[in-house]
């Protein structure tokens, strides 16, 4: 495999080995962007979504600068989701393994969940990396099991979801313990404004690239919409996954309750299921999970927190069973789907009283097409009845009307009749407004 055009970052052999071993053989833009600054040891934001290689990005320049001698923590990875962090960590092993004897370079994986007391009697010898979420790894320096005011490079990843989770606190104690020109490398589908105070407090004058997720990927997903109307919903649900036949389906619920609803469901109409919610033990998490990656499942139910930044290969349709009431969590659902180039459906059920949010997925630039089944098959449909917004439409009118009307201050004979008169005049001139603006 030919890796020439990542040469040029002149990173240490083994990292090259690594990279051979990984397959890659071009840098992804956000590694091109962002490698060099990091490698140079400067601070960044990077505005990415996982699916653009932003977790390589960072880890081959960190890994390429520890210095195995020192048996001390150099790197402090954190990550919101134990999934997440364990990832981080297989593909950190993936770049490590190549190194040996003298430059042996070693990783920890700390997550909750896991026993604490035997995790402490391993930490005689510190890691070189340590990976983990920001609650167990904050414990451990409290422990003072581990240390890491030795560590110069610190990794928030989907720092938007650390603050959803309430973890920033942890991260910002972790941080406050290490040196104080301290290299912080923040990755975040989003950067919402409650997160810059922790960028302020840490970071001045970082580099910031934002990455928006590949244009020809982004354009194979095909957004549908199918009506729930009156039929119940898990039977239309089990006849779409049916119809699918998909490589891999995701199906969103916005709760874990529902999540385990519908995977019952599901399994009691014979199909086999996997769930991924935060309700599961981390043990059964970690057997899903693998499950899910050995393609044991062709169906998996899940919940937003839990799936999200999770690498699953192969993804072909996620279907909302519920819209999300974060809208910001549509696009990263559908984010499972279509990734490295393969085509996917993403597909909503919707009832009228999702008519809001679908606007809002409209103007956020997405194009449905409408479908529904039928005597067992897809077949289009026309627009979805926008009935909702038509009359809010006419709602406003009215509003608009009866804010022209000045009520007068006696009430004469006949006053109802006239306001009435008024009001329809006044709405019929706005409705000739419209019209004429509308051509
Ligand atoms: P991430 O955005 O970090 O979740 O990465 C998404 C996927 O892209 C992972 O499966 C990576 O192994 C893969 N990947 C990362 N960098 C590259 C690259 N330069 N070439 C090909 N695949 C890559």
């Amino acid at each position: 495999m030919d890796t020439n055009q990542f040469k040029r970052f002149q990173f240490q052999p083994f990292i090259i080995e690594a990279i051979k071993e990984l397959g890659f053989t071009k840098p992804t833009e956000i590694q091109e962007r962002l490698i060099p600054t990091i490698h140079r040891g400067e601070s960044a934001i990077g505005q990415s979504q996982t699916g653009t290689g932003k977790t390589h990005a960072y880890l081959l320049p960190i890994i390429d600068k520890v210095h195995s001698l020192s048996q001390e923590v150099q790197v402090v990875i954190t990550a919101p989701t134990r999934e997440l962090a364990t990832q981080i960590h297989q593909e950190v092993v993936k770049v490590i393994k190549h190194t040996e004897g003298e430059q042996q370079i070693t990783s920890k994986l700390f997550v909750g969940g896991t026993d604490k007391q035997r995790t402490i009697e391993k930490l005689k010898t510190q890691p070189h990396i340590v990976v983990g979420t920001p609650g167990r790894i904050n414990d451990l320096v409290k422990e003072q099991a581990l240390f890491v005011h030795t560590a110069k490079t610190l990794v928030v990843d989907e720092a938007d979801l650390m603050l959803d989770m309430g973890f920033i606190n942890d991260v910002d104690q972790i941080a406050a313990k290490m040196v104080e020109k301290l290299q912080i490398l923040v990755f975040s589908a989003t950067i919402p404004e409650k997160l810059k105070p922790f960028l302020k407090k840490y970071m001045d004058n970082p580099r910031y690239t934002h990455v928006a997720p590949k244009q020809a990927t982004a354009a194979k997903v095909e957004h549908v919409l199918i009506p729930l109307r009156h039929r119940k919903k898990i039977d239309l649900l089990h006849e779409m996954l049916t119809l699918y036949n998909p490589y891999l389906a995701i199906v969103f619920t916005n709760t874990k309750k529902m999540a385990d609803k519908v995977a019952d469901g599901l399994l009691e109409k014979g199909l086999r299921v996997g769930r991924i919610h935060g309700g599961l033990s981390p043990r059964e998490r970690k057997k899903v999970m693998k499950q899910v990656t050995e393609l044991e499942y062709q169906f998996v139910v899940a919940t937003d927190l839990a799936a999200r930044g999770i690498d699953i290969e192969g993804v072909s349709h996620v279907i909302n069973y519920e819209l999300p009431s974060d809208l910001d969590f549509y696009v990263h659902r559908v984010g499972r789907t279509a990734r490295a180039g393969f085509s996917g459906v993403a597909a909503t059920i919707y009832e009228p009283s999702d008519e809001d949010a679908l606007v809002k997925l409209e103007k956020m630039g997405i194009t449905f097409t409408n479908i529904d089944v039928e005597k067992d098959e897809f077949v289009k449909v026309g627009e979805r009845n926008r009935r909702k917004t038509r009359q809010r439409q006419s709602d406003e009118i009215d509003e608009k009307a009866k804010s022209f009307v000045r009520k007068p201050s006696k009430v004469k004979p006949g006053y109802k009749k006239k306001m009435t008169r008024e009001m329809d005049s006044i709405k019929q001139r706005e409705r000739r407004i419209k019209k004429r603006n509308n051509k």
